[in-house]
């Protein structure tokens, strides 16, 4: 592993540092001749193992140390997995941004929350457009996806063409925008492809992933069929099922209201870049209660079941605004995101507690995937017709059948994971060395590394507790008074273990020798030790322990 050290130059190689891993958090590199372009920069989210963590990002120190180099960050489409980090990692890159319309609308509201908006320059790049960077000629593809405005990136370098493919899908009628440029992927193969880094997460999906246009119909019967208050819950910037459900649930007499601040982020940035044009407004959350329940259809967030979010607040009945209960219908027009189903399962529980009808993807055709199905797979790689596959985004299992099934189709597959510098030219691929990854948690704004001090102290505390000791000495060390200990998490106010702690510790200072005691710091760590001994005799466990000296 290098941190510095000149690259070799004259070479064209992909390094991901992140997105190969079951944690999304896209951040792909392209190195040619020593320039260094980056696509996409996205977050992840910490799920059941990291639960003192909530968003993380990729950790860019290797890239940030030679962002000399670096030409530009290309953002492919609004996902948070690809756009998400952005406004957290800049600030460390300093590189101009390109992306499409869509893109950079979301763009500019995260930077601008961050303060960013003066620093940071976004070049918007029109839809299917062309770029040319230092060693780097760049052509955007469109592909369908479940946001506005997804595109797929060809590089063309002297060492040959790399299909950067991000998330896509086949879809005849994607509702918003156009099909994928099938005809562009076609002129590219003709050309010839070096190498396509390829989306994975359907890989083990038989078949097509469907149409939005067939979710949009059975939206339209299913609302049309329903009485009472009803509540639709996907993610915010699949701005083509957001008008779809506001359609059905106009043709079913009913007015919509948006529920959440991602929604309305999604609906403003969709606006902006001229869709949902003949979409009247929509009604506000403070408004929505007095409209007759069988005329109201509610969009909320939460469908992943995210504890802040609008639909968890009405499963909880918490929401200041609105509330559903018995004979209201609550659709979930999503999939359940792996390392969310409890969270989902629980307020899914909630809601039909309350007397709503819970329905799901599960038994009502309601949602489909936005990325490729293995018979798309197919036909992409039949029109690319690329000499290697690299497959990303997904975790080991969807790369290594990703890969099966590329070599099935003629192309030579080539399995990496973060950090890995996989040399494409010149000579046959191969991953020459590896380069530092990581993830850093994003805390309340700050970014910690994940194995530091302060989020393994917060995990122990999680699970161990924590406990804090105050004792005062006089000059000699001698204990005055009664020590105080509070483990908040371990044991209760009254507990009369918090008393014989405090015994011990008293006794066990008086054994000390003198000398040890007239030192602060001696005499603390020598506390702090009594303490963990006496706690793992007493309790087994192994909290954090802090202890406060006062000397007096
Ligand atoms: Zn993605
Ligand atoms: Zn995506």
């Amino acid at each position: 592993m290098t941190t510095a050290g000149p690259d070799p130059a004259g070479d064209l190689a992909f390094i991901p540092l992140g997105g190969t891993g079951e944690i999304g958090m896209n951040l792909n590199v392209y190195r040619c001749d020593g320039k260094l372009l980056a696509i996409d920069c996205g977050i992840g989210f910490g799920g059941p193992e990291n639960p003192e963590i909530e968003v993380m990002v990729p950790d860019p120190v290797w890239l940030a140390e030679r962002r000399d180099r670096l030409v530009g960050l290309v953002i492919t489409h609004a996902h948070e997995d690809h756009v998400g980090a952005v406004a957290h990692l800049w600030p460390m890159l300093r590189c101009p941004i390109y992306a499409g319309p869509f893109v950079t609308a979301v763009l500019r509201r995260k930077l601008g929350e961050a303060g960013l908006l003066g620093e940071a320059k976004i070049i918007t790049v029109p839809l299917g457009g062309r770029l040319t960077l230092p060693n780097f000629d760049l052509e955007f593809l469109r592909v369908a996806h479940s946001v506005p405005e997804a595109q797929a990136v060809a590089i063309r370098t002297r060492h040959g063409i790399v299909v950067h493919t991000g998330d896509w899908k086949l879809d005849p009628e994607p509702l918003i925008g156009e099909p994928t440029d099938e005809a562009a992927f076609a002129r590219l193969g003709e050309e010839g492809v070096l190498a396509m880094v390829c989306d994975s997460t359907n890989a083990l999906v038989e078949g097509h992933s469907g149409s939005e246009a067939e979710v949009r119909r059975n939206l339209t019967a299913i609302i049309r069929s329903l009485k009472g208050r009803v509540a639709v819950s996907c993610f915010a910037t699949n701005v083509a099922r957001v008008e779809s459900i506001t359609r059905a649930a106009m043709a079913a007499g009913r007015q919509v209201a948006l529920f959440g601040r991602s929604l309305r982020n999604a609906e403003a940035a969709a606006r902006e870049c001229g869709y949902l044009r003949d979409i009247p407004p929509y009604v506000p959350e403070e408004e929505a209660g007095f409209i007759p329940d069988d005329n109201l259809l509610l969009i909320c967030t939460g469908s992943q079941g995210e504890p802040r979010s609008a639909l968890a607040k009405i499963g909880a009945d918490t929401h200041p605004q609105i509330a559903l209960g018995e004979g209201d219908t609550v659709i979930f027009s999503s999939r359940m995101i792996p390392g969310n189903e409890r969270g989902i399962l629980l307020l899914q529980d909630q809601l039909a507690r309350r007397g709503c009808k819970v329905m799901t993807a599960d038994d009502h055709m309601v949602h489909v995937s936005g990325h490729p199905a293995r018979d798309e797979l197919k036909r992409l790689y039949q029109l690319v017709r690329p000499k290697y596959a690299v497959p990303v985004h997904g975790e080991w299992r969807h790369l290594s059948e990703h890969a099966a099934l590329a070599k099935d189709l003629q192309a030579i597959p080539v399995l990496v994971e973060d950090g890995d510098v996989l040399q494409l030219a010149p000579g046959r691929p191969d991953v020459v060395e590896g380069v530092p990854t990581g993830r850093l948690a994003v805390d309340n704004g700050r970014l910690l590394p994940i194995t530091g001090g302060v989020l393994a102290a917060r995990k122990r505390m999680l699970f161990n507790g924590v406990v804090m000791a105050s004792f005062a000495v006089d000059e000699a060390g001698r204990v005055l008074g009664t020590p105080q200990v509070s483990a908040p998490g371990l044991l209760d106010g009254d507990d009369h273990i918090g008393a014989q702690l405090a015994a011990d510790l008293a006794r066990a200072v008086g054994d000390l020798p003198s000398g040890l005691r007239r030192e602060d710091d001696a005499l603390r760590e020598a506390a702090r030790s009594v303490l963990r001994k006496a706690i793992g005799r007493r309790l087994r466990k192994r909290p954090n322990v802090e202890v406060h000296l006062l000397r007096v």
